[in-house]
């Protein structure tokens, strides 16, 4: 749209995640110091911590290299240079051995030790009347930190009090749970270096209904304090400085999208029902209690996906079972007749607890996460579960569990079920003895073990952002290989089809709650699939609704056909792509 060079703009490309424009000041959001923890390490495992600090050390470097290389390319070889000194930082033998012999002297995690050196080097830089030095401390800071980071296998933290006037929020990295907290009132839209269409921090913006666009590389390092910017969330731009021209053209964009959310709000208390007349169950994936409002407001039949991690995260101890079961039940209430799915605690991957002191993992997404943590960490799984039983006398609540690799887990959480499910009666405590239980399936294992599992639970919901990254070995979290994380993988593509055909011959249903569900372009092939319901960010129930009652199964079963002897994801999408259009083509007219 704007032509940014010839009007004195600078424009940043990045990922767009959560629709809407916005324009006004910008507040850098920087680090703050991490909490390092310090643990002793036994005699024999003292050279994996070697190790660790070396991984960490090569991974640094990777990433300043990086930093270096678009600098470079942005603005030239002189800013890129400033680089070299954080480079030398990384190379310096005194920290190598340093580090290494205190690994090993005080039997420390290489954290730890990786830490108290760095204090020490730094406070010594600071102490030396020489502004070249204390440069030089600016310098390893800025490394130790990412070197930690790198060590501790987590994203940066904030350290500025939150925004107290609207503005536009830029960060390296904004964390789910950072997301959580950030007041719509101030918040005009966020945008950050990393990231991508299903983290996290992603898909709580869009419940959010902030806009925001991410994997915006060094973009953060490059936008100041008090700039003016325009942020758009259609196309996945940050606009600095924009000119009279750019902001006008915006406003036309935004009436005509407003104009147009005005007609398919007019869909609200209709159903998604296709030309042909295939009924699809249309809910909204919600994070909080808070989202409730917008599930009825874009006229959402129900929660097909409540990720009930946001109720465990920002707070010092796990909430109880009653305090759950207040929200749970308070969600049903409000939500009746239509269904209110509650996912068990899905935590690891990008959703960390901190009060539960979590290990440190190399790979968290394949780590100790969702059931397996729950299936060990019996009472916090026993609060929930019992707290879903009881919200079930609300007759609409349904429970299901994330990351169900296999038959084992699920046997075991059907048992614990029946367990809590004894306890409550002899409490005398009510609850929904026929409380229906779903496996996600996300996990290639899962579908391909779909019969069986079929037979031990009620319904399947797929949850896509996982099946695709483990299906192609794509972390959904890295903007660098965003470009392989592809919804209409042939592989991707087959296994939902035997996901729902198996939840079909077991005679339950099978739904989605992946964000693939939010794109209307993917609506024809999830249909022509075999899907009964799709859950998707509230706000986009009323485009994927008008778009299903505008489609002919015939059509979309043809689709299908075609995508599952099909040898190219491009190819699947651009189909699905052009029925959708052919449909309704005034959904896909915008930026
Ligand atoms: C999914 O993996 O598709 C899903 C819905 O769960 P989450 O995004 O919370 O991992
Ligand atoms: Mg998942």
């Amino acid at each position: 749209m704007p032509d940014p060079q010839q009007r004195g703009e600078r424009v940043y490309k990045g990922i767009a995640v959560s629709a809407g424009i916005c324009h006004g000041k910008v507040m850098v959001l920087r680090r703050a110091p991490v909490e390092v923890p310090q643990y002793q390490v036994p005699e024999a495992e003292l050279l994996a911590q070697v190790q660790r600090l070396q991984q960490a050390l090569l991974e640094t470097r990777q990433q300043i290299l990086e930093v270096q290389r678009q600098v470079s390319q942005a603005l030239n070889a002189k800013d890129a240079s400033i680089f070299d000194a954080h480079l030398l930082v990384l190379e310096d033998p005194t920290l190598i051995e340093s580090v290494t012999q205190l690994i090993q002297q005080k039997k420390i995690n290489a954290e730890a030790a990786f830490h108290e050196f760095a204090e020490k080097y730094q406070a010594t830089l600071r102490a030396i009347n020489d502004p070249y030095l204390q440069e030089r401390a600016t310098d390893m800071r800025d490394v130790t930190s990412r070197i930690l980071d790198n060590l501790m296998g987590r994203r940066p933290q904030h350290d500025q009090p939150p925004p107290t006037e609207p503005c536009i929020l830029i960060a390296e990295d904004l964390p789910p749970s950072e997301v959580a907290l950030l007041s719509r009132k101030n918040t005009l839209g966020f945008a950050t270096d990393v990231g991508s269409r299903t983290s996290h921090s992603a898909i709580m913006a869009r419940s959010l209904e902030i806009p925001a666009v991410v994997g915006l590389q060094s973009a953060s390092q490059k936008i100041q304090n008090g700039d003016i910017a325009l942020l758009d969330g259609y196309g996945g731009l940050v606009i600095v400085n924009p000119s009279e021209q750019t902001l006008f053209e915006y406003g036309k964009l935004t009436q005509r999208r407003v104009s147009m959310e005005d007609k398919l709000h007019e869909l609200q208390f209709l159903p998604a029902v296709t030309l042909d007349g295939k009924e699809i169950v249309l809910s909204a994936n919600i994070e909080q209690l808070g989202d409730l409002e917008a599930v009825r407001f874009h006229g959402a039949e129900g929660v097909g996906l409540f990720r009930t991690e946001y109720l465990f995260i920002n707070r010092e101890s796990p909430p109880t079972e009653e305090e759950q079961f207040q929200v749970y039940r308070q969600l049903a209430a409000a939500l009746k007749p239509h269904p209110v799915i509650i996912r068990t605690l899905d935590l690891g991957g990008d959703k960390f607890l901190s009060h539960l002191k979590l290990p440190v993992e190399m790979n968290p997404f394949l780590g100790w996460r969702a059931i397996r943590f729950c299936l060990e960490e019996r009472e916090i799984f026993r609060a929930q579960l019992r707290a879903i039983l009881r919200a079930g006398t609300e007759q609409n609540v349904k429970l299901m569990y994330p990351m169900i690799s296999g038959l084992g887990e699920l046997e075991q959480a059907n048992a614990l079920l029946e367990e809590y499910k004894e306890e409550l009666r002899k409490e005398n405590i009510p609850f929904d003895p026929n409380l229906h239980a779903g496996a996600m399936i996300e996990i290639p294992s899962a579908a391909l073990a779909a019969d069986a599992l079929a037979r031990r639970c009620q319904f399947f919901s797929l949850g896509t952002n996982d099946l695709i990254q483990y299906s192609l070995a794509v972390d959904r979290l890295n903007e660098k290989i965003a470009h392989l994380y592809q919804p209409t993988h042939p592989a991707v593509v087959r296994l939902i089809k035997m996901t729902a055909d198996a939840a079909h011959r077991a005679g339950i249903w099978c739904g989605l709650c992946g964000e693939m569900g939010s794109d209307p372009a993917l609506t024809p092939l999830l249909l022509g699939l075999g899907l009964d319901e799709l859950s998707t960010a509230p706000s986009l129930v009323p485009q994927v609704k008008a778009l299903i009652r505008l489609l002919k199964m015939q059509d979309a079963r043809k689709l299908a056909d075609f995508a599952l002897d099909c040898e190219s994801g491009q190819e699947i999408l651009a189909r699905s792509q052009a029925l959708a259009r052919s449909a309704a083509p005034g959904l896909f007219a915008d930026a």
